[in-house]
């Protein structure tokens, strides 16, 4: 995929002390006053360099005592071990941590980060990050952009649980939106994308019905992305017609 201009690095400060460094893969530092907490390491430990430059440039040099990984996937979790050798950083993740029920929890005189699990929409240890008073939310790769975020085949309670998922991601009502990759967005995409998801469903239930799909071209080309989420990151380039075919595939097999 070639790199454009939404996807050259951009330093944001969605709220104060909040640092996110916006590119295809975004990390964020979090300033919890003695030191930083991170949200996801990244893919490509070549950054290591220009990263830590930026975080001591924004924070005065404070050392990161904790980094998060939303999940272990390999675009995530690259720098963590520079972060655990520059500071002796404790990295936290479903793998090495057990997440209680109420979250692990972070607090500072002006900040409370939360870190719960939210499993089974993206990998089976996706955690989403929660900063209550910012209300400021880190889904990883839970929130793609539009994309389905299952990759080991859907079915009717796989998708029930991810429409459930981000119904309970909306009604923490957050402020600002930091998808594991790509640009930032609201509580209003969260939404959209469920009733984008369920729209999408009954049409390729009803098609399927009348045998309007080409099972065997997969020709879905009556099933257009909606005109309102056409400016939505790498949308129209793939992730709808990522959609309908996982989509198509499991109706297809009476699965959904
Ligand atoms: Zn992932």
């Amino acid at each position: 995929m070639s790199t454009t201009a939404t996807d050259r690095p951009k330093l944001l400060r969605p709220a104060p002390g909040c640092f996110v460094r916006q590119e295809v893969d975004n990390i964020a530092w979090l300033d919890m006053g003695d030191y930083l907490l991170v949200v996801d390491a990244l893919e490509q430990t070549a950054l290591e360099a220009e990263v830590m430059e930026s975080i001591a440039a924004t924070t005065g040099g404070k050392p990161v005592g904790v980094v998060i990984n939303t999940h272990t996937h390999h675009d995530h979790v690259a720098l963590n071990d520079a972060f655990q050798r520059r500071f002796g950083a404790q990295v936290v993740n479903a793998q090495t941590h057990v997440i209680p029920p109420a979250g692990l929890v972070w607090t500072a005189d002006e900040r409370r980060v939360e870190a719960h699990a939210l499993p089974g929409c993206h990998t089976d240890g996706d955690l989403i990050v929660w900063l209550p008073r910012e209300r400021l939310l880190f889904t990883g790769d839970i929130f793609g952009w539009g994309l389905i975020p299952w990759d080991h085949g859907l079915d009717r309670p796989r998708l029930d649980h991810i429409v459930a998922t981000y119904e309970r991601l909306a009604a923490l009502e957050p402020t600002t939106v930091v998808p594991g990759h790509g640009p930032l967005c609201t509580v209003a995409e969260l939404r959209r994308w469920i009733t984008y998801v369920r729209a999408l469903h009954t049409d390729v239930r009803q098609l399927c019905h009348e045998d309007a799909i080409d099972r065997r071209t997969l020709d879905t080309s009556m099933l257009v992305p909606p005109e309102d989420m056409r400016d939505w990151w790498r949308f129209v380039q793939w992730k709808h017609g990522d959609c309908v075919a996982k989509i198509v595939h499991a109706v297809s097999r009476g699965r959904l």
